[in-house]
Parts: structure tokens; sequence; C-alpha cells
């Protein structure tokens, strides 16, 4: 039994959130279970019970959209029936206290929940001989009393939250092979966000085969969104450029605008309605607010970045959750660290910066040689 939380805030357009949610379910569900549904209010995936459980939960943990799923026994509507089934379940687990939690949301059931936590929680203590504890219970079980059908469970697993898949629609983001960015597209994805990567690299530093790197942490990524496309932009031209017309404390901020300038074509190619960053503020000499401006100035589209507000200690803790910190630290060169200055200007003023960029000559000119050399990857979940 499958629980979405937030989606059942969205009025008129819940219908579409269920709809895509279950069709996300259904998708990383396809090879494991038979049916998958939608009922009463929840998303339903029904099991034959030879199925590898701790592999379904691996896979949904990642689904955006669940709040929690369980395990349950589905049951009939009848007293007997529910009370024989928790005692079932029970009977397996070594525990000497317990509580009933029960929700009702058929309001047709002759009992209220507090009637039948009560009548439930007799039963257990006479046939099995356990205590009540309503405060610190070693076991809990859940009964949901639904229109045709109860479920009891005894296992809440936690999902992401947020909202399904596509839901939100489409983002650019630029993905370094750093900790950060990948955090910040795990965020914009659990929001709904269709994730599109843009990876730049300098091919003269970086090999096909470290460029697996990359490839890995948008694998790692895919579990939540179940496809997704890599763009491989090679930057040494214009890198190069930049290299020998800017000084060398200001090639950084360049380097960034260029990405961003192409970042937001690559958009345009996708229909994609905005860019993603992982900048917080402050952490580096490019991300003070005042190189921040410089670089979103040239973009058309928003510019989302997730981790703003975060410290490198937070970010660091939900990387190694969402399983990309151990591919983020493996060895790696980083284009915008080729060829600066150890003490890059970290207050730039724009004017400064136009004035700087304007020595680079052809600049649209470098910018499409790009876009024409642009490779692709896509990935798939399973
Ligand atoms: P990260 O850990 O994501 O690399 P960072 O703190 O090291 O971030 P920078 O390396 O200055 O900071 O990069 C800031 C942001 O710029 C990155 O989070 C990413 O969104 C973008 N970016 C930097 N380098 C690249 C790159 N080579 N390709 C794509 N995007 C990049
Ligand atoms: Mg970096």
């Amino acid at each position: 039994v499958i629980h979405y939380g937030e989606i059942g805030t969205k009025g008129k357009n819940r219908e579409v959130f269920e709809r895509k949610l279950l069709s996300n379910v259904s998708r990383v569900l396809r090879s494991e279970v038979k049916r998958v549904y939608r009922r009463y209010g929840r998303i339903v995936a029904e099991l034959s019970g030879d199925e590898d459980l701790e592999r379904i939960k691996e896979k949904l943990r990642w689904v955006p959209g669940i709040e929690y799923f369980s395990f349950a026994r589905s049951v009939g509507l009848k007293m007997e029936e529910i009370e024989k089934v928790v005692v079932e379940i029970l009977k397996v687990h070594s525990f000497t206290s317990f509580k009933i939690n029960t929700k009702r949301s058929n309001k047709e059931f002759p009992l209220t929940s507090m009637e039948v936590n009560r009548r439930v929680g007799e039963t257990v203590v006479k046939i099995l001989g356990k205590k009540v504890n309503v405060i610190r219970p070693d076991v809990m079980v859940w009964i949901e009393i639904c229109e045709k059908e109860a479920f009891v469970y005894t296992e809440k697993n936690k999902g992401i939250g947020g909202l399904p898949t596509t839901t939100g629609g489409k983002l650019i983001s630029l993905l370094s092979g750093g900790i950060d960015s990948p955090v910040a597209s795990f965020l914009m994805m659990k929001r709904g966000c269709k994730i599109i990567f843009t990876h730049f690299f300098n091919q003269t530093l970086v090999t096909k085969a470290l460029l697996r790197k990359v490839e890995k942490i948008v694998k790692e990524l895919t579990k939540v969104q179940l496809d997704s496309k890599l763009y491989l932009v090679p930057f040494s031209e214009i890198q190069k450029e930049i290299i020998k017309n800017v000084p060398s404390n200001y090639r950084m901020l360049i380097y960034r605008r260029f990405m961003m300038r192409i970042s937001n074509r690559i958009a345009e190619m996708e229909k994609a309605k905005g860019i993603v960053t992982g900048d917080s503020v402050g952490q580096v000499a490019s991300q003070t607010l005042e190189n921040l401006r410089c670089i979103y100035e040239v973009a058309k589209l928003p510019v989302f970045s997730p981790l703003v507000g975060m410290n490198k200690e937070e970010i660091v803790e939900l990387a190694k959750r969402i399983g990309t910190y151990q591919l983020s630290i493996l060895p790696y060169p980083d284009c915008c660290s080729f060829m600066i200055s150890p003490h890059p200007k970290t207050k730039a003023s724009l004017k400064k910066v136009i004035e700087l960029e304007n020595l680079i000559p052809e600049k649209e000119r470098l910018i499409e040689h790009c876009l024409s050399r642009l490779e692709t990857k896509t990935f798939s979940f399973p």
C-alpha cells in the first residue's frame, strides 16, 4: 500500500498527479508485481508472496511523490477477520508490548477507530498474552479501514515525498563532477521536475574513461526520474580563447558565463523552463553574491539553485544519503579550475566582467561551434 501526501492537496489537479504517480510506480515495479492500481486515495500493488521485498523497498524509496509505503495484508471488512490477521502477523514477531493504530476512511464501517483499537487490542492480549503500551510499544500495528477492504501492517517505509516526476516540467541542470550539483539535481527531481544534465569538460584534461565518473552520477540519479539524458559539452576551445584574452583572476567567472549561455541554448532545444546549479552562497570564490550576479546575468531562463542556503556539511550528508557522494569524490579534473589564478576575483563588478569578455573575438561563433559538437547519452532505470 503506497501513500502519497502532498498530492492530496492539489485540488482539481489531483487526478493528474495521481495518474502520473501510478504510472511511475507501475514502471519501477513492472518486473516485480502483477498489478498496480489506484484505490481509496492510495496506490495498491498486488504481491503474490514470492517477491523480493528488499528490492521493491529499494526501488520505491526513490520515487518522488511517495510519502510512505507498507507491505500489508488485505482483509475483508469483518472484525473477526481483521483480528485473525492481526494475530497471525504478530505471532511471527518477538515483542512484549504493542499498540493498535486504526484509521477509518470508510465511515459506514460499524465501529469507530477507537473501538477497533480496543477490540483488536483485547484479542491480542487474550490470545498472545502481550501488553498494550500506547507510548512506546515494541510493535505498532496499523489498520486502515477502506471502502471494500482493510489493510493491516506493522512497518512503514519512508519515501522521499515531493511530487511525481514530470509533473513539474523540464529543467537543465549544470552537473560538474563535484559533490553539490548532483544534490541540487536531486532536490529539483523531488519536486517533480525532469532533469536534463549538461556537463562541460575540457577535452585536453578529460578522457572518455574519466567521463565515466559523470555518467555514473547520472546513472545513480536515474533511480529517481527513471529516464535521463546527459549532454557532454566539449569546452576546451572556448576555454582556450578565454585564457588567451582574459586575465587569470577573471577566467572562472567567464567560463561560467559561457556555461550558462550554452545551457540556455540547450534549454531552448529541450523546451526546458529553467536552469539548475549547485551554487551555495559563499562556498567558493565563484559563489559570492557579486559573482553569482555576474554569472546568472547571462541566463535568459530563471536559474534555480536549491543549495543556496545550505552548509557544505548538510550538502555532504544529503549526497551520502542519495548515493552520489562516493562517486563525487572519485578523482576528476575540474575544468573550472583550469588555468585560473590561485586568487580569483571574489567580488567582481559586472561592468568589468563584460569589458573583459568583450576582448574575446567571435563569441557567438565559439558557442555555435561548441553546440555543433554536443554528445548525448541516455540512461534508463532499472
Ligand atoms: P560542485 O560540487 O557542484 O562542483 P562547487 O562548490 O565545487 O560545486 P563550482 O565548481 O564553482 O562549485 O561550481 C558551481 C556550480 O557550477 C556547480 O554546482 C555546477 O552547477 C556548475 N558547474 C561547475 N562546473 C561545471 C561543469 N564542468 N559542468 C557543468 N556544470 C558545472
Ligand atoms: Mg566543483
